[in-house]
């Protein structure tokens, strides 16, 4: 039988730097009881899309996981070893339709100065049915400004960090309201983002997302659409936008790396038209990517 799941470990040296791989096997424990990113939260990580072993939005991953290290005072990830351990897990997930490969760096052992890092991938979920019939979403007020990264970068706002349990919780509050997914507001009133997704809307042939300084996370996958937004003949912008955009949009969705495009079909239990049709021109250039 072949494993579903892949597995490697970067090592590290006492400055941080990367110094190789080593193959380990996914069904047993690696991590210590002192690691960082188990006691605190603190580290970074990344979710590539995997189509037939081919990750996908590779370099803008690779950046912003840099960006991430830079904004956790981690030493900067080496672009070679990571690239590979991504391609190598990746590769090992080629039988397969669809899989996700996730990166991450923790601050490592209380006391030790050797950062602890791995590559782990798996089959991806099947995601048709959010892809097609969409999403009930809950709008939940994040209790921070639209300035927040400006004002506090302590918080991290904007960084792809391991601490995402209040994310988590957002979406058990969403479930709880009987919705599936969340956006977040500002405490100003600001569109932001979900837990695990990027906001896109549509007025007429235009579509628009809330812009990155709101300190809310660069997406891959709304920018390799608004890349691409020429070919369905729309013009992408990056402009502040309010829940009553997102009632008065044509259109809207939540995108993500694994998930890829999903329809918004209601918000806060008022059901609202989606685009079937975009939805599904979207998902069939998403999963079509070479990179
Ligand atoms: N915003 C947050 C908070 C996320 O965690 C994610 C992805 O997990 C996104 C946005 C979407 O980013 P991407 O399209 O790169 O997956």
């Amino acid at each position: 039988m072949t494993a579903l799941q892949h597995l490697l470990l970067i090592t590290h040296d006492g400055s941080g730097a990367a110094t190789g791989t080593i193959d380990a096997d996914a069904e047993h424990p690696h991590i210590t009881v002192n690691d960082a990113g188990l006691t605190r939260g603190d580290g970074i990580f990344e979710t590539y899309s995997v189509i037939r072993g081919r990750p996908q939005a590779f370099d803008a991953h690779l950046e912003r996981f840099a960006r991430s290290a830079r904004m956790l005072d981690l030493p900067q990830p080496d672009p070679g070893i990571w690239r590979d351990a991504v391609l190598t897990v990746a590769q090992r997930l080629a039988d397969h339709d669809e899989a996700w490969v996730r990166t991450i760096i923790t601050r490592g052992e209380d006391g030790d100065d050797l950062l602890t890092g791995w590559v782990h991938g798996r089959p991806s979920p099947d995601f048709r049915r959010d892809r097609t019939e969409g999403v009930r979403i809950a709008l939940l007020d994040r209790g921070l400004r639209s300035d927040v990264a400006q004002t506090s970068p302590w918080l991290l706002a904007g960084a792809k960090t391991l601490s995402y349990a209040i994310n988590r919780a957002a979406v058990r509050e969403a479930n709880r309201r009987g919705a599936d997914d969340v956006i977040f507001v500002s405490s100003d009133g600001f569109l932001l983002e979900g837990p695990t997704s990027t906001v896109v809307l549509r007025r007429g042939n235009t579509v628009v997302t809330p812009p990155t300084d709101f300190g809310i996370l660069p997406g891959t996958t709304q920018g390799d659409l608004f890349a691409a937004a020429a070919e369905w003949g729309l013009t992408a912008a990056a402009e502040p936008l309010t829940p009553a955009d997102l009632e008065a949009a044509d259109a809207a969705w939540i995108v993500s790396s694994v998930r890829h495009v999903a329809p918004i079909r209601a918000v806060d239990g008022i059901e609202r038209p989606i685009d079937a049709s975009l939805s599904a021109a979207w998902n069939g250039f998403l999963y079509a990517r070479h990179s």
